[in-house]
């Protein structure tokens, strides 16, 4: 027995050892990220590089209004470009690029709101709430996002009892196609409110934004490991009503899809393990991404997360502010290049009740596929009855994928090929897909995953009449429904 206990230990060591060799053989940076020429806009996958005519960055709201009104054609709008599929940009456009209309104009303590500059990062908001102890009530798992381009999608995270980001909204002030500047919230110019929110740039500048924020706390990390087919009843059980879970999420395991952990944040009064308030800014990732790689690059590397480094990872106790859970960067998964290869996500939103049945049929695609699929993290919202393009029309899980693919033809159209067969399932599920990623559903799909779209589109014709707001999702869909009065670029 103590042989064997022996034995396991040294094979530990090894697989342990072999990781670190494989994670530090090479500090190559190549740090291509975003990098655009002054009128090329691409994303974070690199894939969609559009060129646009003039690049306008505003710093007041009147900046907007007058890029507006001295122009004509059509306008995109890109806040911190971390969409996939040419969502921010428009061929010979004029884009606002809004990262620097990014300050907080007021805080407001006592009501627990802060009204900003839609550019704003969440990583620049947090540096000045977190002062008062106060934490931003829903947003992404990671904070370089900018609060218009996550209200502009209508945003989630990995709160409980929460859902789409405009249950946080208390009102917004948006600038129209005509200059025309107006406050838009549940109770004045309303539709508005829910065409901008989730409307992906095509309503209207979202300018100015009020928000509803929470207290920061402490919390504890607790994990379980489960069979997928537990975890429904899992949640029901130990999640969904317990007010103390402020994050929670689940992943599930490639390239068996048959296992899952689940990683709950309550909160706590225990000391604090990590003291610092908030992940530093622009630190260096080194190791980091050298894991998502190794993940990524085979079955062994999956194996080794699952039953090596997680396990070890999750073994510590973690005890930590809210904002610091929430103030995860980006570029610790930032391969050195995305030259040939690329990271991508997905999401696909299901009603709560048909959890089994797509995870099934989605596993199914992923293997038919060969697809290469890092991570599927599990998540939970509640309806968002009133945004015309809301994603969680009824409660929902939302199944978050991660993945790598290659960046040549073949790859992009066998991608094409499992995302649309993806799409299929979840509409079969009465579910939706989520809009920021790759553009490769159907029209057709589109219309049957965002039922409410014609009401979308109708309110797009009455505030832009010359259809002056544009990027690819609108070309794709919008261009396709509507009879249109504009000459539309030849491509
Ligand atoms: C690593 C990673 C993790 C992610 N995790 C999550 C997650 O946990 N939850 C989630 O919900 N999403 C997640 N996403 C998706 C992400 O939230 C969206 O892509 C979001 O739009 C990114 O914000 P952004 O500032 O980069 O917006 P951009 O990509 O710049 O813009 C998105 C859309 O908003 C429009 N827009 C931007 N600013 C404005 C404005 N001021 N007024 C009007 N329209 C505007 C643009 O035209 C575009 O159509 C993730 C993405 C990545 C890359």
């Amino acid at each position: 027995m103590v042989k064997i206990l022996r034995n396991c230990f040294l094979l530990c060591i090894l697989l342990l050892g072999l990781l670190f060799a494989y994670i530090f053989i090479d500090f190559d940076e190549d740090p291509t990220l975003n990098k655009t020429s002054p009128t090329i806009v691409n994303d974070i996958t690199q894939l969609n590089p559009i060129e646009v005519t003039r690049v306008v960055q505003p710093s007041t709201i009147e900046d907007i209004v007058e890029a507006i009104k001295s122009s004509s054609g059509p306008i995109s709008i890109g806040g911190g470009r971390f969409s996939q599929g040419g969502q921010t940009a428009y061929p010979d456009s004029l884009h606002l690029d809004m990262r620097t209309f990014n300050k907080v104009l007021n805080l407001d303590v006592s009501n627990k709101q802060v009204t900003l500059q839609s550019g704003i990062t969440w990583r620049d908001l947090q540096e000045v709430i977190d002062v008062e102890n106060l934490s931003v009530k829903i947003m992404q798992t990671y904070a370089n996002f900018t609060v218009g381009g996550s209200l502009s999608v209508n945003v989630h995270g990995r709160y409980i009892g929460e859902g789409s980001i405009i249950r946080s909204v208390d009102s917004i002030k948006l600038v129209k196609a005509n200059g025309d500047v107006l406050n838009a919230s549940p109770t004045e110019n309303s539709e508005l409110f829910y065409g901008a929110i989730g409307g992906y740039g095509g309503i209207a500048v979202i300018a100015e934004v009020t928000l509803n924020l929470s207290d920061n706390v402490k919390v504890k990390r607790y994990t379980k490991n489960m069979m997928l087919n537990e975890y429904k009843g899992y949640f029901a059980k130990n999640i969904r009503h317990d007010k103390s879970v402020i994050f929670h999420n689940a992943d599930i395991y490639p390239p068996e899809f048959t296992d899952v952990r689940s990683v709950s944040w309550l909160k706590t009064d225990e000391a604090l393990t990590v003291e610092q308030r908030l992940i530093p800014k622009n630190k260096e990732y080194t190791w980091q991404p050298k894991v998502a790689e190794f993940v990524a690059d085979s079955n062994f590397g999956k194996w080794m997360r699952q039953y090596i480094m997680e396990p070890l990872l999750y073994s510590f106790d973690a005890v930590q502010w809210r904002n610091y859970e929430a103030s995860y960067d980006v570029y610790e998964l930032e391969p050195s290049d995305r030259i040939n290869q690329t990271y991508a996500l997905r999401e696909y939103f299901i009603p709560i009740q048909h959890f089994d049945s797509f995870a099934m049929k989605m596993a199914g695609i992923f293997k038919k596929h060969k697809a290469n699929i890092i991570n599927v993290s599990i998540r939970h919202a509640l309806p968002d009855n009133d945004s015309l393009l809301a994603w969680a029309r009824t409660e929902v899980f939302a199944f978050v994928v991660y993945y790598r693919q290659e960046t040549n033809e073949k790859a992009k159209e066998q991608v094409k090929l499992w995302s649309q067969e993806i799409i299929d399932a979840v509409i079969e599920e009465n579910g939706a897909y989520y809009l920021p990623y790759q553009l490769h559903a159907s029209t057709p799909q589109f219309m049957k995953a965002y039922p409410r779209a014609n009401e979308y589109f109708e309110l797009k014709q009455q505030v832009d009449p010359d259809y002056r707001f544009r990027n690819k999702l609108w070309q794709q869909h919008y261009e396709a429904n509507i009879e249109m009065h504009v000459d539309l670029p030849n491509e």
